[in-house]
C-alpha cells in the first residue's frame, strides 16, 4: 500500500517572492505552500501526498461536495500559487487523537515517515477506467504477480543518499500516460489484467483485444515460462490519446518472474520481449545518478515524448539494472497541465 499520509519533519521554510501571507515548506523532496508562521523548521506534521483522497472531516476547508468510493472529501493535486508550485497538504497532527496515540506509542525516530494513511482513512485517488478498458471482472489482480506501481522520487530522500554513494547503473525509460496492462502465463493458465483486476475475455475489452492481436496466448505458451508481461496500453480512447496515435500500442516496461517472485534484470527482459515480438517503452539509456539531487531528477523528467515530440512527456521511470528497485520522476510542468 502507498503511504499517502505520513508524519514527517519540515526541513526548510522559504519565503515566496511577492507573497506576504504564505511561505514555502519543504518535507523530504516535496514543496508545499503554507500560511506564513504556521510551521517552523523541525516541526513534525502530517504530510498528505498529491492524489490523496482526503476525507472531508480531516480537511473540511477542501470539501466541495464530492465523494469517492463512498467517502466525502477532495483530491489533492499539484497547484501553482503566486507562481510557486505546491504539492500536497501539511497539517499539524496533534488535533487527530488516533494519530497522536499511534505516533507516540511507537516513538518513531526523527526523519522516518510514519504512516497514518489508514488511521485517517486516506485513499489513493485513481480516475475510474472508461468502459472500453474496465471490462468484465474475472477476479482480483492475481496475488502471484506484483501490481504495477512506482514510488515517487520525492519520497526517497534517504534511499537516494545511499544510491548516490555508489555507481550503479539505472535504466531510464519514458513514463507513458496510458493504462497499465498485465498479461500472465502460469502453469498453463493465461490471463489479461488491468491495473487492479483479472479480466474476462470479451470482444470489446481493449486489453484483451491487444493481447489477442499480439498473439500473446500462443507466444507465452511457446515460451513455457511462468511470467507476467507488464506494460502500458496507449492510443485512441485512453487518457485522451496524448501521443495522437491512430491505433493502440502495448509498450512493455517489465517482465515478472512468477516462480522467483522478482522482476527480470534488464538484459533478461530484453531477450523475453524480443522472443515475444513485443515493443518496449522508449529508453533514454543507462546512466548513473551519482551526485544527483531530487531537484535534478525532477527537472530531468521534463521534456518531449519520444513517441510524438509535440507532446510533453509525463516523466521518467528509473530502474536499477538488476531489476531490484525503481522510482518515478514526474514532470511538474506536465502535472500542472494534465492532472484531470
Ligand atoms: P502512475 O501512473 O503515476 O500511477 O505511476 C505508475 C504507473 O506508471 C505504473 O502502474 C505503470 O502502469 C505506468 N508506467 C508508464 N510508463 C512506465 C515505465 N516506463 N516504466 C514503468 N511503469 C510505467
Ligand atoms: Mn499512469
Amino acid at each position: 500500500m502507498r503511504k499517502l499520509a505520513t508524519i514527517r519533519e519540515i526541513t526548510r521554510i522559504d519565503p515566496i517572492v511577492n507573497a506576504d501571507a504564505i511561505e514555502l515548506a519543504t518535507v523530504d523532496g516535496w514543496k508545499v505552500v503554507v500560511k506564513k508562521g504556521e510551521f517552523k523548521i523541525g516541526d513534525h506534521c502530517i504530510y498528505f501526498e498529491i492524489d490523496s483522497w482526503i476525507p472531508a472531516d480531516i480537511a473540511p476547508f477542501l470539501f466541495k461536495g464530492r465523494s469517492y468510493k463512498g467517502v466525502e472529501g477532495e483530491r489533492l493535486r499539484t497547484v501553482k500559487l503566486r507562481g510557486q508550485i505546491s504539492q500536497g497538504l501539511l497539517l499539524p497532527y496533534w488535533g487527530f487523537v488516533d494519530v497522536v496515540n499511534a505516533y507516540h506509542r511507537t516513538r518513531i525516530e526523527t526523519g522516518n515517515a510514519f504512516d497514518v494513511t489508514d488511521i485517517l482513512g486516506v485513499q489513493l485517488y485513481e480516475s475510474p477506467l472508461p468502459t472500453n478498458l474496465a471490462g468484465a471482472i474475472r477476479g482480483n489482480f492475481p496475488n502471484f504477480v506484483k501490481k504495477t506501481d512506482q514510488e515517487r522520487i520525492q519520497n526517497l530522500k534517504k534511499e537516494l543518499r545511499d544510491w548516490n554513494a555508489n555507481s550503479d547503473l539505472w535504466e531510464v525509460t519514458e513514463k507513458m500516460d496510458g493504462s497499465s496492462m498485465t498479461v500472465y502465463f502460469r502453469d498453463n493458465e493465461f490471463g489479461v489484467c488491468s491495473r487492479n483486476f483479472d479480466l474476462k475475455e470479451t470482444e470489446e475489452n481493449a486489453f484483451w483485444k491487444m493481447a489477442n492481436e499480439l498473439n500473446l496466448r500462443e507466444s507465452l505458451t511457446n515460451l513455457g515460462e511462468n511470467v507476467a508481461i507488464q506494460g502500458e496500453l496507449i492510443g485512441p480512447g485512453i487518457q485522451g490519446n496524448k501521443y495522437a496515435l491512430s491505433k493502440p500500442m502495448f509498450l512493455v516496461f517489465d517482465v515478472y518472474d512468477i516462480d522467483k517472485g522478482s522482476y527480470l534484470p534488464f538484459y533478461e527482459r530484453k531477450i523475453v520481449v524480443r522472443e515475444l515480438n513485443l515493443k518496449e517503452v522508449p529508453c533514454a539509456g543507462m546512466r548513473s545518478i551519482f551526485g544527483m539531487s531530487i531537484e535534478d531528477l525532477l527537472s530531468m523528467a521534463e521534456g518531449k515524448s519520444v513517441l510524438n515530440n509535440k507532446s510533453d512527456r509525463e516523466g521518467l521511470v528509473f530502474k536499477r539494472a538488476d531489476g531490484s528497485t525503481s522510482f518515478k520522476s514526474i514532470s511538474n510542468k506536465w502535472l500542472l497541465r494534465n492532472e484531470e
